[in-house]
């Protein structure tokens, strides 16, 4: 098995990207949808030929955007609703405790990781209901209904040993384990949905934000996350995985 449409945030570059490619050589999946704030742009995403990929306008800070892209969406998955929502779009804003304060910049680094995904979540949710609907039954899993955060080790609570570091990780950290607890929340409010909601980690990887330092080539991420995301199951729903579905302390 595995869900007949998947929506993508963020998917012109970097690890949406490479969520979008990978997910692509599922041949079950139907209908993948690659959102980014400027598709005419997206030239890498443009270069697929493969009728089942379609670009769509999203930037996850404005409403209006999400809105439209979700009437596009409408259209593109029908009475069957969205099977699986991605979100991947993410910033990071450097934020070191010993510089003057810059409430604005702590408001950008939220909007985007946090606050972005509650609203893109809140808007899309419908299509993610007409899915579960659609499939009936009790099952609850990635192919029926569900939203995939895309967080960050660095969100971890628990884990956090080493305070801000790299210096500047503040408000990063803070932006991530308030998305965990998006995405914990969620779990348990859309439990009678019968939708999933997981967190993930793709480890440290090779992007624009990553850096070229980073551990993991974007292939050697995606071999172990999109295999992980695909085999999600009602006992991982508000879970906060590593990329290997090893569950994350929050
Ligand atoms: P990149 O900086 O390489 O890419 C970020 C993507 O997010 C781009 O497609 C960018 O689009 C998009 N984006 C940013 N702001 C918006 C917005 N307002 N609306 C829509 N899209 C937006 O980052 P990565 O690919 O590395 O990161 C992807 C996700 O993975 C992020 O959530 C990040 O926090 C997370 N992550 C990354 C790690 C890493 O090591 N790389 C480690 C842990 C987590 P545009 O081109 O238009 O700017």
């Amino acid at each position: 098995m595995a869900p007949r449409s998947v929506l993508v945030t963020g998917a012109n570059r970097g690890i949406g990207l490479g969520l979008v490619t990978t997910l692509l050589q599922n041949e079950k999946i139907e209908i993948i949808i690659a959102a980014c704030r400027n598709p005419g742009e997206a030239e890498e995403l443009k270069a697929i030929k493969d009728n089942r990929l379609h670009l769509v306008k999203l930037d996850a800070i404005c409403d209006k955007s999400i809105e439209a892209a979700f009437k596009e969406v409408e259209k593109l998955v029908g009475e069957k609703g969205l099977n699986l929502l991605i979100n991947n779009a993410g910033i990071y804003v450097k934020y070191p405790i010993d510089e003057p304060p810059k409430r604005q910049e702590l408001a950008r680094q939220f909007d985007t990781n946090t606050f972005g995904v509650v609203v893109i979540s809140q808007i899309f949710l419908p299509l993610l209901r007409r899915a579960a609907v659609a499939l009936g039954g009790d099952d609850v899993s990635v192919d029926r209904s569900a939203i995939v955060n895309i967080s960050s080790g660095a969100g971890s609570i628990g884990n956090n040993d080493r305070g801000s570091t790299p210096v500047g990780l503040l408000a990063y950290r803070m932006s991530k384990s308030a998305l965990n607890q998006f995405g914990k929340t969620l779990s348990i409010d859309l439990t009678g949905d019968h939708i999933l909601v997981a967190s993930f980690c793709p480890g440290w990887v090779q992007t624009d934000m990553g850096g070229q330092k980073a551990e993991l080539t974007l292939e050697d991420s995606m071999r172990e996350l999109v295999p992980s995301i695909l085999r999600l199951q009602k006992e991982h729903s508000g879970g906060y995985f590593n990329r290997n579905l090893q569950p994350i302390p929050y």
